[in-house]
């Protein structure tokens, strides 16, 4: 019997396989596939990135660093509203390369992390929960954990199977690569996709990406072509992948938890959820004792204090995207300029040293 199977080695399965295992748990984590793959991510994320990583792995993972955004209402070609920062607000990374960097660390703690193990069904018992898994080639096994952790992203069956809420809503992102070298150091963002954005994101040598992220319903695909036309681009390797937005009301039962994109613990204004997962899974491994179901409830309470009021927050700017276009001129022509601003906690818009900028 495991302490934890945590379903799903991504950024929230990998850190809290890490912490738990740290702690002294006995976990097993296992992943469909080749962990980090396939991709559907920018890998675009604020420095506190390095927390979470050996520090020798930074420069395996470190593609570009960025100083802010030029926000246009239309195209490439309308008026740019420059948002920056005097120093680094985020770096763009190799996201596989992160989850097989985030993997690494979990084996190293002690977990068992296992590729190749689909997670198809979870059976929850008053002392236990069975998990089934089918091994590629190899059948299907069975494991016995006291909790398990859904950690297996935005269309998660752990979610479905446990009976907990679906995200409030879904996006559909999609980006693609050129090799352009470039190493500026401003992302652009367009606000001309409904209720979200598209964006071009300089990566150094990696190349440049340009993607976008829309409400179902929305043809992504004529959106995207339409970006890479303005921009006169061919891009390849393309991606996909869904944005879940939350929060949904509950994220655990009595002996499965969700973390991650499983529980819809994402930024509802840009979408990134690589950080607020790893903050999530520290949480659930500083609270959730598999011998005591009860402390699930202190792990809901726990990342809500540290995210739900930023999530709040998230869907007020979010709103903004959404506005007339000569409001959002209007507003982005008033607010640009230098800002103190963090990227992962939209409440520091109100802090003393943004304030001061903005009427400065
Ligand atoms: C187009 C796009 C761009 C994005 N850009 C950014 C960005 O720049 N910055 C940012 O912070 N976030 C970004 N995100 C969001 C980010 O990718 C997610 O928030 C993040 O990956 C969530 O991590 P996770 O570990 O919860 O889930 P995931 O990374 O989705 O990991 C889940 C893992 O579970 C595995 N799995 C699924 N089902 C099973 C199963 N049945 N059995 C076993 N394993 C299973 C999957 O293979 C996967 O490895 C982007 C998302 C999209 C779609």
């Amino acid at each position: 019997m495991y302490d934890f199977v945590v379903v799903g080695v991504g950024p929230a399965g990998a850190r809290f396989a890490r912490r738990a295992a740290e702690e002294g748990y006995d976990v097993l984590a296992l992943e469909k596939g080749t962990v980090g793959e396939p991709l559907a991510c920018s890998g675009h994320v604020s420095t506190d990135i390095w927390d979470y990583v050996p520090d020798a792995a930074r420069e395996e993972l470190f593609e570009n660093r960025i100083y802010g955004a030029n926000f246009y209402t239309g195209g490439p070609d309308s008026d740019a509203h420059l948002f920056y920062k005097s120093e680094e607000v985020s770096n763009v990374i190799d996201r596989v390369q992160l989850d097989r960097t985030l993997a690494d660390c979990a084996r190293k703690a002690g977990a068992d992390v296992r590729d190749g193990h689909t997670v198809t069904g979870i059976e929850e018992h008053t002392d236990h929960v069975d998990v089934t898994a089918s091994i590629a080639g190899e059948g299907t096994a069975k494991f016995e954990a006291k909790m398990v952790a859904g950690c297996d992203g935005p269309v998660s069956r752990v979610r479905q199977a446990a009976g907990l809420p679906e995200p409030g809503e879904t996006l559909h992102g999609v980006l693609a690569f050129t090799d352009e070298v470039d190493h500026t150091d401003t992302v652009d963002v367009h606000l001309t996709v409904p209720r979200f954005f598209a964006w071009r994101i300089p990566r150094g040598e990696a190349g440049v990406e340009y993607g976008l992220a829309a409400p179902p319903g929305d043809d992504v695909t004529a959106l995207f072509d339409r970006l890479t036309e303005a921009y006169d681009v061919d891009t390849d390797r393309f991606c996909s992948g869904a944005i879940p937005i939350g929060p949904p009301d509950r994220v655990s039962t009595d002996r499965v938890f969700l973390l991650g994109d499983a529980a819809a613990q994402t930024k509802p204004f840009t979408g990134g959820g690589i950080l607020y997962g790893m903050t999530a899974a520290d949480c659930a491994a500083r609270h959730v004792q598999p011998d005591r179901p009860t402390s699930l409830d202190v792990y809901e309470s726990a990342w809500r204090q540290q995210l739900s009021a930023e999530i709040r927050m998230g869907h007020l700017i979010r709103r903004a995207y959404s506005l007339p276009e000569p409001v959002q001129r209007l507003g982005l022509r008033a607010l640009s300029g230098e800002i103190a601003v963090h990227m992962d906690k939209p409440s520091s818009f109100f802090s003393k040293a943004h304030l001061k900028r903005l009427v400065s």
